[in-house]
This record gives C-alpha cells, structure tokens and sequence, in this order.
C-alpha cells in the first residue's frame, strides 16, 4: 500500500532522513521505533508531505505520490494524527469531528462513523459539545485520533499517540488502534517511543538510527531481538 524508496528529506542543510526504504501492506499496522531525533516523525511528514523528500520516492497504492500537496495527498486516503494532538480548541469536539469529515459528502457514512467514534470513545460522546481546548490530554489525544477517523482514511499515520499519558490511558488507546485496524481494515503506521508496547500492537516493526532504517522485521522477532531489547526496551 505505501513504499518509501531511498528517501532522504531535509531541513535546510540538515538531513534528517539519509535514503530511508520500507513497505507497508494493506490492513498491516507497522511500527517505527528509535531514539529521540532519528528521523521518525520526518518520516510521517515525508509520507503526508508535509515535508515533501528531496531525494528519493513515495508510493501509495503504486502511485508516485512524492511532491504532491498535503491537500492532494489526504484526498488519496491518507490522514495524520501529529505529535501534540493538535485540535482545534475554541471548537466543540462535535465541531472538530466535523472538520475531520470535511472531504466527504456521504451523509449516511458520516452520521454512522460518529456513532463508531463516539462508541470507541465514550468520554468524546459525553463531552461532545464541550469545547476541545477544556479536554484533558488524554481526552484531546482520543479527539485527535476520531478526528482522523472521521476521514475514513485508507492509511492513518500516528505520531507518538502515547506521549504525555498516563499508563492506563496509553493501553486504552492501543487497544482502540487494535480495534480500529481489525474492525475498519485501516491500514495504520505508527511512530513510538514506547518500543514494547508499539511491537506487541504491530505486526511488523522498522527501527530507526540517525535518519537510517538499521532493522526491519516482524513485530515479534523484533520484541524477542537481543539487540533491540537492550537499546530500546530497557533490556527486557
Ligand atoms: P522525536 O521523537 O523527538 O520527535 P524523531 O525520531 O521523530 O524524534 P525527528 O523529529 O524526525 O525525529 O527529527 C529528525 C532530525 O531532524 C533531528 O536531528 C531533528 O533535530 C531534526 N529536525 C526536526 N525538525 C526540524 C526542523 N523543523 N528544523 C531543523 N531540524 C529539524
């Protein structure tokens, strides 16, 4: 469904991505693990360009999609949630779930997938005409992710969901990832710092150093791999 090739992206004259290459397949959740600064939100923004690369190729559904607008390119099916949960605060969550479906026309499809979120999350639907900016972080990050959802993406890109929550909410909101690609099919990359509970949710896992891609492999092979354990989930 998306294949980055050889992609090196920019700021200025900083690289941060130095000819990355991974593939997703529809209906996959694939994890990219790394220390802080390796590139993995660039690598988000390269996909959604936002950072459009400027060596190399992105392919959605064997479509050359490099250098195309971010407009463009969350018309083709692909929606972001960034780092942050940035939603709108001065609007009512109802309002910012709104602004999530605004591409589409199908009423019926809209009416059905806000009962889906509201479902998933119980807290949106209570507080669904507070507005976004009175919500906890946690409240704000499931806010972020239904806004997304709103947009029926093919694939959804999620940066760090779990920054900034705490524990209880953070395996609330993988469950919720889980159950998102198992009932919805959605295909879903997912950048994270917490490495073990990223690979326990994915089937497949890149890791990531420097701007460069040093391991990919099945999610499970990847939680079981010496060297990962040691660098990433604290030697456990
Ligand atoms: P984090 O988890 O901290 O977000 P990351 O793995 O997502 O880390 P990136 O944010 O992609 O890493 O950053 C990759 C590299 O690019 C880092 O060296 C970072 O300092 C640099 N970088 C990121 N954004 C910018 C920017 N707007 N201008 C200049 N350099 C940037």
């Amino acid at each position: 469904m998306l294949k980055l090739e050889s992609v090196s992206t920019f700021y200025g004259n900083i690289q941060a991505l130095k000819g990355i290459s991974l593939e997703i397949k529809q209906g996959e959740i694939v994890t990219l693990i790394g220390a802080n600064g390796a590139g993995k939100s660039t690598t988000l923004m390269s996909v959604c360009g936002v950072v459009p690369p400027r060596e190399g190729k992105v392919f959605f559904e064997d479509r050359d999609i490099t250098g195309l607008s971010s407009d463009r390119i969350v018309e083709l099916g692909i929606v972001q949630v960034p780092e942050g949960r940035r939603i709108f605060p001065g609007l009512t969550v109802k309002e910012n779930l709104d602004m999530g479906a605004y591409l589409r026309k199908d009423k019926p499809g809209i009416a059905k997938d806000f009962e889906y979120v509201f479902e998933l999350f119980p807290r949106l639907a209570e507080r669904r005409n507070q507005a976004g900016g009175t919500l906890s972080g946690g409240e704000q990050q499931m806010l972020a992710i239904s806004r997304a959802l709103m947009g029926r993406p093919k694939l959804l890109l999620l940066d760090e969901p779990s920054l900034g929550l705490a524990p209880i909410l953070v395996q609330q909101i993988f469950k919720i990832i889980e159950q998102v690609n198992r009932d919805q099919k959605t295909t879903i990359f997912l950048v994270e710092q917490n490495a073990n509970l990223a690979l326990k949710t994915a089937h497949k896992g890149y890791v990531m150093e420097t701007g460069r891609i040093t391991l990919s492999d099945t999610a499970a092979n990847l939680l079981a791999n010496a060297e990962v354990k040691r660098a990433y989930l604290g030697g456990h």
